[in-house]
């Protein structure tokens, strides 16, 4: 939809504000300054580790984005699924702002009265006993880590200094230089080397090739149930009820790292859930911030968890008074508002819609609930470009496929619009 009328205040900030807040409320679009001013000031100041898309977004709302000249974007990045709930979702905002007007952080040095409520509703939700809180998800995936070596060493009794976690290629966990380390994607281990030893990578969906990876050594075996960025890649079926089983068996942790699957994306409140199977340590994160705040966490029973003492792990900002408040409200809406339930069924028609627009120009459309990948013969880029200018902002992963994880709250004719405009964009291809 074309904005009604738009207003030039390019030179008043404070005026600029005001509208802003109008224009949030009604029709109205305020054009302030054109992106490439921003986009400029961007590529000079701030350090080129991405390559976005070029539109400046100002503001959003549930399932749309709206830019700095006034255009309007059905969001299927939804910030790498960070905002399952969609944007600005008022209970998780009017909980963000009542505590911010209380206290925000205090240091896990002192106690305070969000974290209680808060973990009685995280280890609720993601059925385990006992949860570390921390802030973005490569310091959850970082604390699993820490917790599954303890374990080898004091519980069973692997050689000091020998542990061995097996993890997927085709991976993605973060970026600290430990989970680099173990990445299988070039770019990302680059001249930063070098790495924290004693990981071994086996070929994602394939059990057999996990049964001989491992060893004596072996603490702990780390998945993603469906590899996001490595391109919406799903293992076949069985294969992670066929990880638990092999992981009971031979004594070694099932550690699943659900921060971009979990709370809802696939279409059951976690991708474990697809088949029936329960992690030894839930990596979680992503949408447990509501789109509003990093807050993330590594969850487990209470015999591993306590292997954790005072001051063997932490986190000056983990588990404050805000991201309690934010996390359990995002959580509340999570639940009250069944969007599992809602993937599942939109997941359904969006991707029954995308193989029939698609038709023989994609390779392959998969996925699960919300977590859509379009497979390309060629790059995804030029769809993407396309997409966007359409109205649609989705991104590409993994050079070939385009990757639609809209928020979960996409109403059908949100569905039909996006499905039009991808009908009209790879056209183009
Ligand atoms: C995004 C992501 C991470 C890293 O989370 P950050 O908050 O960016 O550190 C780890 N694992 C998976 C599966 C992810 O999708």
């Amino acid at each position: 939809m074309p904005p009604l009328f738009q207003v030039r205040a390019a030179g008043d900030q404070a005026l600029l504000r005001v509208m802003r807040n109008v224009a949030v409320k009604g029709d109205i679009m305020i054009t302030a300054q054109s992106a490439s001013a921003f986009i400029e000031t961007e590529q000079r100041l701030g350090a080129h580790n991405y390559a976005p898309l070029d539109v400046v977004i100002s503001h959003g709302e549930g399932v749309w984005l709206y830019d700095v000249e006034g255009r309007r974007y059905l969001d299927c990045i939804s910030a790498y699924s960070a905002v399952n709930q969609g944007h600005r979702h008022p209970r998780i905002v009017a909980a963000l702002v009542e505590q911010a007007g209380r206290i925000a952080l205090t240091s896990r040095a002192l106690r305070h009265d969000r974290f209680a409520s808060f973990l009685e509703r995280l280890t609720a939700v993601c059925r385990q006993e006992m949860a570390l809180p921390v802030n973005t998800g490569v310091e959850a995936v970082e604390t699993a880590i820490k917790l599954a070596r303890r374990w080898g060493y004091r519980v069973k009794g692997i050689p000091a200094g020998q542990a061995r976690i097996v993890v997927a290629r085709n991976n993605f966990h973060g970026r600290t230089t430990t989970v680099i380390g173990f990445s299988s994607e070039e770019q990302y281990r680059a001249d930063f080397g070098p790495f924290t030893p004693n990981f071994d990578r086996v070929t994602f969906g394939d059990i057999d090739a996990l049964r001989e990876a491992i060893g004596p050594q072996t603490c702990a075996v780390l998945l993603e149930p469906i590899q996001g960025e490595g391109g919406v890649v799903v293992p076949p079926e069985g294969y992670l009820r066929a990880v638990r089983e092999l992981c009971s068996e031979q004594r070694v942790l099932f550690v699943a790292d659900e921060i971009q699957t979990g709370f809802g994306r696939t279409g059951d409140l976690f991708a474990c859930d697809h088949e029936g199977v329960v992690p030894d340590i839930l990596i979680v994160g992503k949408a447990l911030g509501g789109g509003l705040y990093p807050v993330s966490a590594a969850l487990a029973s209470r015999e591993l968890m306590l292997l954790f003492g005072p001051g063997d792990h932490g986190s000056t900002f983990g588990g404050n008074p805000l991201a309690c408040a934010v996390g359990e409200a995002a959580l509340d809406v999570l639940v009250d508002e069944h969007l599992a339930e809602r993937a599942r069924r939109a997941g359904a028609r969006l991707s029954e819609g995308l193989r029939a627009a698609a038709g023989s120009r994609a390779r392959e459309v998969r996925g699960r609930g919300l977590l859509l990948g379009v497979d390309l013969y060629g790059p995804a880029r030029p769809l993407a470009n396309a997409l966007r200018e359409r109205g649609v902002l989705a991104k590409d992963t993994h050079g070939t496929v385009l990757r639609i994880a809209p928020p979960l709250v996409i109403e059908d004719a949100e569905i039909d619009m996006l499905l039009s405009a991808f009908a009209e964009a790879i056209a183009t291809l």
